[in-house]
């Protein structure tokens, strides 16, 4: 990253201290792995004149706490080390997500707040984290507030961030979906399609679907889901028989098609996949 001379680079070690200096400097850069900061041109081109304030000396952003009820990680903790979290702590579906977000090497810096945070783009991590209903905190010097992250980002793709406020923790709730899916294919440059993901969370009890939610996400900001067609698997009882699979792929690729301009029927095909391995993998031994 290309360093301007006047520009200073400040590593607060605690929030209150960032939170202050963001009040006085709201037009400041927050830093947290810097990977997404340091891999974007056009950051490169806007940040000279602005002073940066690394937050991985403060150790309440990086804090991971776990209770019954939820999971709430700060929002500078590394890929790495939620992944690395022991198996009953982390829900799989979260660290299959994060497994396949970023390359091993990105991992260690990369944290969940700074993929959540990134300007005019929402990268695979909010789509997911607003499937499982999570919250976030933010807060500015002297104010916090709580959000779902379903809210994080405005029709027009802009962050919901005051000026010097910053995400803090995200609150993922547990103990609701007893499966958790998430699986993601690889851009396909030949056909100019950007890389693909599917999240898929379910809820079974007695051998019958209680719950059942996808988001199917492709490219930046873009993803879809729609509770209503997902509704039609509730009640289905286990294996889901094949020609209820078919109608709710059906459904959810022609919904997916009227609500996003232009996608690739390559896309289309690849979620036809992705949405059928996924409904044939919820199977009777999933029951509680
Ligand atoms: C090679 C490579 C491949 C990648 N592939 C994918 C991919 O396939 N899918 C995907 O989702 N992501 C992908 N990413 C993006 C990656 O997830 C992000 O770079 C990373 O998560 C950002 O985290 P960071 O800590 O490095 O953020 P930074 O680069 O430090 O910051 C990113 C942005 O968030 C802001 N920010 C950071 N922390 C906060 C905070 N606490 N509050 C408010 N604002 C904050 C910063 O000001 C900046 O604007 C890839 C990145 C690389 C380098």
């Amino acid at each position: 990253m290309h360093k301007h001379p006047e520009q200073k680079v400040h590593a607060p070690d605690n929030l209150s201290d960032l939170l202050a200096s963001l009040r006085q400097r709201p037009e400041s850069l927050l830093m947290s792995g810097g990977t997404w900061i340091g891999s974007s041109s056009l950051m490169r081109i806007h940040m000279h004149d602005q002073d940066i304030f690394w937050t991985g000396r403060i150790e309440e952003l990086k804090r991971i706490f776990r209770s019954d009820r939820f999971l709430e990680i700060g929002a500078s903790a590394s890929f790495d080390r939620i992944i690395h979290l022991d198996g009953h702590l982390i829900p799989q579906g979260l660290r299959q997500a994060l497994l396949n977000t970023v390359p091993t090497p990105v991992r260690s810096l990369a944290t969940l707040g700074g993929n959540l945070c990134i300007p005019d783009e929402s990268l695979n991590l909010l789509p997911f984290m607003s499937l499982w209903d999570a919250r976030l905190e933010l807060r500015k010097q002297g104010v916090s507030r709580y959000l779902p992250a379903t809210e994080f980002i405005n029709a027009e793709h802009e962050l919901n961030l005051d000026p010097g406020e910053i995400l803090v923790r995200i609150r993922v709730p547990l103990g609701r979906w007893n499966m958790q899916a998430y699986e993601r294919l690889a851009a396909d440059p030949r056909h100019n399609v950007p890389s693909q993901a599917f999240c898929g969370l379910v809820r079974i009890h007695r051998n019958l679907i209680e719950e059942f939610r996808v988001a199917r996400i492709f490219s930046n900001y873009r993803w879809h889901a729609n509770e209503q067609i997902d509704a039609q698997m509730i009640g289905q009882k286990l294996p889901i028989a094949e020609k209820a699979m078919q109608h709710w792929i059906d459904d959810s690729l022609k919904s997916l098609h009227e609500t996003h301009d232009s996608v690739h029927q390559l896309v289309l095909n690849r979620f036809r996949t992705l949405s059928l391995r996924f409904a044939r993998s919820i199977r009777p031994d999933y029951t509680e």
